[in-house]
């Protein structure tokens, strides 16, 4: 694969790794279509404007955006219901971008300059109480493409340090066990 090409296309996404194209975020959409495998009408968050860059780009034809994959909206972020949040943290574990605060058990809120409007923590809040409000923030995929990549390096470093605790153990255990069947001889 042309990873160039890949680049261009995921340029011209808008970086809120919403997964609503079918894709799980905007980089694995961008490899469909430079594999030719997608059509350039997926993505509801770009709406017309980036079917027309994708159609300019990839020298296709334009389309109207794809029904089965949602409708535009205009720019909303997520809101949390303070009152109502119980602090069960499960809404910052699912933000692909780190655009909500809190710790267990206290009560959480989202950073609206932060948040892209991917509606990915409405679903797994336990008490509803996540709403979405249309803002006239002026949305920066670039912004957006660089939290979620800081995202994506921290939890592999977060599972790099969980293999290597998980390997220490493993030796020390072992060389326990080693260091007891040898005193029994
Ligand atoms: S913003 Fe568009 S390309 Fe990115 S994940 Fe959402 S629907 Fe897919
Ligand atoms: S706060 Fe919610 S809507 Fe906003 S970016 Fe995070 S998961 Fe998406
Ligand atoms: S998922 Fe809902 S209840 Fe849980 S911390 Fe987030 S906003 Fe609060």
């Amino acid at each position: 694969m042309n990873q160039e090409i890949v680049e261009k296309i995921n340029a011209l996404l808008p970086q809120t790794q919403c997964t609503r194209c079918g894709f799980q975020g905007c980089e694995p959409y961008a490899k469909a279509l430079a594999n030719n495998e997608v059509d350039i009408n997926q993505c509801p968050p770009g709406g017309d404007k980036t079917i027309h860059a994708l159609a300019h780009l990839l020298d296709k034809t334009i389309k109207p955006l794809n029904p089965k994959f949602g409708e535009y909206q205009l720019p909303h972020v997520a809101v949390i219901i303070e009152k109502d949040c119980i602090g069960c943290a499960k809404c910052l574990v699912v933000c692909p971008v780190d655009a909500i605060l809190g710790a267990s058990k206290m009560m959480h809120t989202v950073i609206a300059d932060e948040c892209t409007g991917c509606e990915l923590c409405i679903s797994p809040c336990p008490v509803d109480c996540i709403v979405m409000e249309v803002t006239e923030k002026k949305y920066k995929p670039s912004l957006a493409k660089q939290r979620y990549e800081a995202k994506q390096q921290r939890l592999i470093s977060l599972k790099e340090e969980q293999q290597a605790r998980t390997k220490k153990k493993k030796a020390a255990l072992m060389a326990m066990m080693k260091a007891r069947a040898t005193a029994k001889f």
